[in-house]
């Protein structure tokens, strides 16, 4: 690599001033110069004035220094501000924290989490999927279950089987439709040979049902079945003591019935769970006959 150019030296400086000024003379036209002294003379102030060359090296002569009564600070702008830093990780993953992201969106996430779900063992190694609920994310009226059965385990899907069929045809007396309410069930995994949940599954349950509902902010719910009924409502009183009224969890308004899988076995429940039904549509504000 080149040799950067030395500047000149303190007794070249007159030297260095003059050739420049000379040969900016030449280039303007000046082909003649006053006497030696007053040329001199111009030539020392011209050097005095004209800066040294900017150091190239540290051994170079330093430049002059300039002589100011302003500090530092106020003679130089303040570096701009430093962009600032971007955080390092995304917003917030779960949805639930961000206001606009929709119920059903956050309804979806939290799915997810329950399809990944293993807290109850049995459950979770004999499941073919979770059973997470259907219906509409915003509605006003939820319906809540037991526990999936085996048609529901094979289509992912709660009251899919005769129960469902049945609770279709109550949805339907009641002039709703499925897609107009909330299904779900306090457990999401189907229990081995349809058996009742053990309160220990009940309880690992709970907290996906309680975010659920949190989420869906319903002002009804019904019960359908004892388990449902117990379990929502903190009780062990029998589901024939806890329909007929309307009971309060949590600021919602709570009916309960017979569950459709026992309306099957016992025909002549119908009667008191269409009772229910009126009950509930009649707090609703839209009573049916
Ligand atoms: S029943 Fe609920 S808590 Fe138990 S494994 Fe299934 S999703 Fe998890």
């Amino acid at each position: 690599m080149a040799d950067a150019p030395q500047p000149p030296a303190n007794d070249d400086r007159l030297r260095h001033a003059l050739r420049q000024t000379l040969e900016s003379l030449a280039g303007a036209g000046v082909r003649q110069l006053p006497s030696g002294v007053a040329v001199a003379q111009e030539w020392r102030e011209a050097a005095k004035q004209r800066p040294a060359p900017v150091a190239a090296t540290e051994t170079t002569a330093a430049p002059p220094v300039s002589v100011s009564t302003t500090s530092p600070s106020a003679e130089r702008p303040l570096p701009p501000p430093k962009p600032r830093p971007t955080a390092p990780y995304p917003q917030a993953a779960s949805p639930a924290l961000a206001g606009d992201v929709s119920t059903a969106k956050t309804l979806k996430v939290l799915a997810e989490e329950v399809a990944a779900c293993t807290l109850c063992y049995e459950l979770a190694s004999t499941r073919t999927q979770t059973v997470f609920g259907v219906g509409d994310p915003q509605a006003r009226l939820v319906f809540l279950g037991e526990a999936p059965g085996a048609d529901e385990d094979q289509q992912g899907e709660p009251f899919v089987g005769k129960a469902g069929q049945l609770l279709n045809k109550i949805l339907e007396a009641c002039r709703l439709r499925r897609e107009d309410v909330y299904i779900l069930n306090i457990l999401k995994c189907r229990p081995p040979g349809n058996r009742n949940p053990l309160p220990e599954e009940a309880k690992n349950c709970r907290r996906f049902l309680n975010r659920q509902l949190q989420l869906i902010n319903p002002e009804f719910i019904c019960c359908l079945g004892s388990v449902a009924a117990q379990n929502l409502l903190g009780t062990t009183e029998t589901i024939g003591k806890l329909r007929g009224r309307v009971h309060q969890f949590q600021g919602v308004k709570v009916v309960c019935t017979y569950h459709p899988a026992y309306l099957l076995r016992t025909p002549s429940a119908k009667k008191q769970t269409w009772e229910d039904m009126k009950l509930l549509m009649r707090e609703l504000g839209t009573p049916v006959d």
